[in-house]
């Protein structure tokens, strides 16, 4: 069997930067050229984040083929190559709902249906789906903490799944917390031990351990940690709390032999295989330490306080500022508490995506001032239907212009659902999801930054630009910059007479890599940073 498997398992407490340290291993995997595969399993019983709110679970990653998923796989993405599908993200609810219909299907021939085998072979299947003649490593993320009731049944299916494919086809990893107690000057690895105990009661033992401490664990711990959770130190691995960029972890866990010790286990250590290519991570740490420039980008939405709810719109403004070696600093203002004077020093403003009508006239509010003193804007989806609205009252005097999500009996609906008729009762897979093609005006600033006219980015939404207002808008200055490649649906608009002003239905922030910048977001930068200058 060519697919080896390797699983990600965290203990002690929550929010450890599990996918994080997934992402990394994976790249690390990748940049000696092994292909690698990643998925997460999610214990909860939600069928997808996609109806969750983004302060309990951050914002949800959209992948091309329109999967609502956990923002974990933009991680996955940003660190790595591996395609992601339907198929790398798993919630017990996605587990539980495809055995239910089997059920009613007949499929169990009039047996009993239960957690063991029925659950654990669903999850099962789902590992195996990503294994593959192409496929070196298949890592597997498990969400939640060892020790919670919901996590049992996708442990108890590893366990068995290492049963089925062989033990030294499987390698399991356990990312733990070492506290640091400051009264004492101590590190802690009492936690850690139970963690690891509670994980061997149900018959896993970690082959690698991954500690994350904000102090350097010294030889005399490791060997304790080793001695006590059965394992060598050299399989005691440091990830050190990252002093300015997540984007040091994987080199972090480089220097600390993740990767290598990974590949010992599998016993591919002596394959002659070039080392780690990772000059480009390099280049990333050294822009990163040493910026020429520091400019403000103004996020003006619902959760700004809340950073994990626009994370990858975070992530591209950092990689725009990497590739123009300037450090940005992100005023995150709630859009329905905010006042304008904390707008009239930044460098670029930046309205993102968004449900709902809280804050939206605080949204139109700042678009208004990004138009009028000129400076750069950068909408995306609700934040371009917001450019829209704001156009139509202001520049056009359509009065309480607005979108139909918001006002159903407006005058002048200029954003509405496609068909108004659509009976929405489903609040799942209702929305416009997934990669869908755009086609750009060459005249268009958007085209300038892409370079092409034929792009592909991807979608989460219901309503639409209302094409009865195109030609009244547009006869006032607005440019209809992209469109769908019919023509039916308005994709992108702009103000060709100011000097940065874009909105973008779909959402650019998912496919945006520290590598790879995405044109817009980097153009975004470049417009905020000669903003500055002239300032
Ligand atoms: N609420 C808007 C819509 O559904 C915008 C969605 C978004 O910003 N993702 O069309």
């Amino acid at each position: 069997m060519r697919t080896k498997h390797i699983f990600i398992t965290g203990g002690v407490v929550s929010s450890l930067g599990k996918g994080l340290t997934s992402a990394s291993l994976g790249m690390l995997l990748e940049s000696r050229n092994y292909s690698v595969r990643m998925q997460k399993l999610d214990p909860y019983l939600n069928i997808d984040p996609g109806t969750m709110s983004p302060y309990q679970h951050g914002e949800v990653y959209v992948l091309d083929d329109g999967s609502e998923t956990d923002l974990d796989l933009g991680h996955y993405e940003r660190f790595t190559s591996s395609p992601l599908t339907r198929r790398s993200s798993w919630t017990s609810g996605k587990i539980y709902r495809n055995v239910l219909r089997k059920e009613r299907r007949g499929l169990f021939l009039g047996k009993t249906v239960q957690v063991i085998p029925h659950i654990t072979n669903e999850i099962k299947r789902a590992i195996r789906s990503l294994r593959g003649d192409d496929v070196d490593f298949v890592l597997t993320e498990i969400g939640g903490t060892v020790g919670d009731i919901e996590s049992l049944p996708f442990l108890e299916a590893i366990r068995q799944f290492a049963l089925d494919v062989g033990r030294a086809n499987c390698l399991f990893i356990h990312l733990t917390l070492i506290p640091y107690l400051k009264s004492s000057n101590q590190l802690k690895t009492k936690p850690t031990q139970h963690s690891v105990s509670r994980l061997r009661q149900i018959g896993i033992q970690p082959d690698i351990l991954v500690c994350r401490t904000e102090m350097p664990i010294s030889n005399i711990e490791r060997n304790k940690i080793g001695l006590f959770c059965n394992l060598q130190p050299q399989d005691v691995i440091e990830e050190k709390d990252a002093e300015f960029s997540i984007y040091e972890v994987p080199i972090t866990l480089y220097n600390n032999g993740l990767d290598s010790r990974t590949l010992k286990y599998f016993k591919k250590d002596t394959e002659h295989r070039t080392e780690p290519d990772l000059s480009k991570w390099y280049d990333i740490l050294a822009r990163l330490r040493s910026p020429e420039k520091e400019i403000t980008i103004a996020v003006v939405g619902k959760y700004a306080k809340h950073k994990d709810a626009y994370k990858s719109i975070y992530e591209s403004i950092d990689h725009a500022g990497i590739t123009h070696k300037v450090k940005v600093r992100v005023r995150g203002l709630p859009s329905d508490l905010f006042g304008v004077e904390q707008l009239e020093d930044v460098d670029g403003i930046l309205v993102p995506g968004g449900f709902g009508d809280r804050g939206v006239e605080g949204k139109i509010n700042a678009i208004k001032l990004a138009r009028e003193q000129k400076i750069p804007f950068f909408g995306i989806c609700l934040g371009m239907q917001c450019a829209v609205i704001e156009f139509a009252r202001n520049v056009c005097g359509l009065k309480n212009a607005n979108s139909t999500e918001f006002d159903q009996q407006t005058e002048h609906p200029v954003i509405t659902l496609l068909d108004e008729q659509q009976n929405i009762t489903d609040k799942g897979g209702t929305m416009r999801l997934g990669t869908q093609p755009t086609t750009l005006n060459k005249l268009s600033n958007s085209f300038k930054c892409y370079q092409q006219t034929e792009i592909n980015e991807r979608h989460r939404h219901r309503y639409e630009f209302n094409n009865s207002y195109k030609e009244k808008l547009e006869s006032a200055g607005l440019m209809i910059a992209g469109t769908s490649p019919d023509g039916g649906l308005v994709e992108v608009v702009e103000i060709a007479s100011h000097p940065w002003f874009v909105g973008v239905q779909y959402h650019p922030e998912f496919k945006s890599k520290p590598t790879k910048p995405h044109p817009l977001f980097a153009n975004f930068i470049k417009a905020a940073i000669k903003h500055t200058t002239e300032k």
